[in-house]
């Protein structure tokens, strides 16, 4: 079985990383859904609660895993013999550090190659920081979404 680890912040999970889900099911069995905790970024959701979240929207998909790590991504991998990790790339200055992280990790682990997947056209400006941005400013997000998000973004910082 072919496996992949697709692992971001996720907070909030975008269509955007929905479509690279959804794309990488394609080329990969299952996908681990790996919920990074990062600590340059302020976090809305916490682990958990993007775990919840993320879990109850994919109850029903077998070949999505969803599970939050706070440690090294190599280390995940390795852990549970995946070699894969998927990633998606936007125009919008993603390649620099995408580059610097999928050299970085195949140096800690040798059989890591990292798959890159072209943004979707209509996602292409969409990221979790400006979601945030737009609906504190009073923006309607609720395109951008998976509806579960969507209802506790809206909760959260109502
Ligand atoms: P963000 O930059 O939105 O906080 P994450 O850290 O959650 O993103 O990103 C996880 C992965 O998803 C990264 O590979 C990132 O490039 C990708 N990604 C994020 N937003 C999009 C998008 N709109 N289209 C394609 N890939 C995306």
């Amino acid at each position: 079985m072919k496996e992949a680890v697709y692992a971001g912040s996720f907070d909030p999970f975008t269509k955007g990383h929905e479509d690279i889900l959804t794309r990488g099911l394609e080329l990969f069995d299952r996908i681990h859904l790996v919920i990074a905790s990062s600590s340059s970024k302020k976090a809305l959701f916490s682990l958990k609660e993007r775990e919840k979240l993320l879990k109850k929207i994919y109850k029903d998909n077998l070949n999505i895993i969803v599970t939050a790590h706070s440690g090294l991504l190599v280390d995940y991998a390795n852990k549970n013999s995946i070699k894969f990790v998927l990633r998606g790339l936007r125009p919008t200055g993603d390649f620099a550090m995408e580059f610097q992280m999928a050299t970085m990790n195949r140096h800690m682990s040798k059989d890591i190659e990292t798959v890159f997947l072209i943004t979707g056209k209509d996602y292409y400006f969409l990221s979790s920081s400006m979601v945030k941005e737009i609906h504190c400013l009073g923006g309607d997000i609720s395109e951008f979404l998976h509806p579960h998000f969507f209802d506790a973004i809206s909760e959260k910082l109502k």
